[in-house]
């Protein structure tokens, strides 16, 4: 079997990312988060006083914009012109601003060229809300993750604590609602199950099962390619 890809899906504090991280350490794929790209692309905005609502404005400034992955000890590390913003860019505003860049056509059409590049040259685990259904729509492997919202809540609590930022439950709570509507409801690409995808509610599950899940199910499908 030679490049293949698995694509993961599903809304804010599914799993996505911990799961991603894991599985490419464990197979030796490459990770690549495309939440981040959208990330950079709100801060971007933000720090020049757009709003990211604002498409006018935003698709202004766009060709500003110079994105580079660089993967360091397995870790993708995201440059914005130059500048490593990879942890900059994990606050939950502007999480909150990538959900709005990403409704703008241009803004996906850009990164998802990006990602698809990505993906053409390695073997790779992508995670995002579009990889199944647009980005890898041929992807070998297809899951979709998702938890109750109260367990995602306290997963996104538990990940802000740690980088040093301390938060109230109920509003992160009203803000994964906010997110999952408007990633949902939107016109282009909107977060849905690609049909051919696996679902896998985490909410009881550890990340170490649902990892052994997924890669059972890639070692499946590549021995079945061979
Ligand atoms: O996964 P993360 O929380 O970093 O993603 C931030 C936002 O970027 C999401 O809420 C979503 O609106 C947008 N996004 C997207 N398509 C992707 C990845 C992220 O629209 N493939």
């Amino acid at each position: 079997m030679g490049i293949f890809a698995i694509a993961i899906d599903g809304p804010a504090g599914s799993g996505k990312t911990t799961v991603a991280k894991k599985i490419s350490e464990t197979m030796g794929i490459i990770y690549i988060d495309t939440g981040a790209m959208y990330r950079a692309v709100a801060y971007y905005c933000m720090e020049k006083g757009i709003n990211p609502k604002d498409e006018a404005g935003v698709l202004s400034v766009l060709p500003e914009i110079s994105l580079k992955i660089e993967i360091k000890d397995n870790r993708q590390l995201i440059f914005l012109n130059g500048e490593d913003v990879t942890l900059k860019i994990r606050t939950q505003e502007i999480g909150k601003g990538a959900s709005d860049v990403g409704t703008i056509l241009k803004v996906r059409e850009y990164l998802v060229d990006m990602q698809r590049e990505l993906a053409r040259k390695q073997s790779v685990v992508m995670d995002g809300r579009d990889i199944g259904t647009n980005v890898l729509p041929g992807a070998e492997v297809k899951v979709y993750l998702f938890a109750d919202v109260g367990e995602r809540a306290e997963r996104r609590l538990n990940e802000l604590r740690l980088m040093g930022i301390e938060s109230d439950i109920d509003e992160i709570k009203k803000q994964i609602i906010e997110r999952d509507e408007n990633d949902m409801g939107r016109k282009h690409n909107p977060l849905k199950k690609a049909e051919d995808a696996i679902e896998i509610d985490t909410t009881r599950m550890t990340v170490d099962d649902v990892c052994g899940e997924i890669i059972e199910i890639t070692k499946k499908r590549l021995g079945e390619a061979k």
